[in-house]
């Protein structure tokens, strides 16, 4: 848990958000300037600052995140038939606004590419 940090405050519930999953170490709430027809962040309830920042005892969660929460929010909200976009702005110039780890799932739409 990082102080000033508003994704472990919405993880410890100490904000409120839309939430649409939560497990042992991962929560999922709706974005709150949604981008798509479905927009949620995936999110490690363990403070990690980027991408960067993930040690090798971190595998397990992001393969978690990866490989089993994000396919089964995609089922639930249904785009996963479509097709759907997952998101990790890493870095400055990555356009990540908020330092701690999470994959956006977009959907609900044609996305387009290059992305801005
Ligand atoms: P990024 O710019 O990739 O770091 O993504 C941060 C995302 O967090 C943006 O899409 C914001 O709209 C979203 N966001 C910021 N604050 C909140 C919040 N309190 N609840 C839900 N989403 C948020
Ligand atoms: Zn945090």
């Amino acid at each position: 848990m990082s102080d000033d940090c508003i994704f472990c405050k919405i993880a410890q519930k100490e904000i409120p958000s839309a939430m649409v999953y939560e497990d042992e170490t991962v929560v999922a709430f709706k974005d709150l300037e949604p981008q798509a027809p479905v927009h949620v962040l995936i999110v490690p309830k363990k403070h990690i600052a980027s991408l960067l920042q993930v040690q090798a005892a971190d595998k397990n969660l992001v393969a978690h995140i990866t490989c089993e929460v994000i396919p089964q929010l995609a089922k639930e909200l249904h785009v996963s038939a479509d097709g759907f976009r997952v998101v990790t702005n890493t870095g400055d110039a990555g356009g990540q606004t908020v330092k701690h780890l999470h994959f956006h799932l977009l959907g609900g739409r044609s996305m387009t590419w290059p992305p801005g």
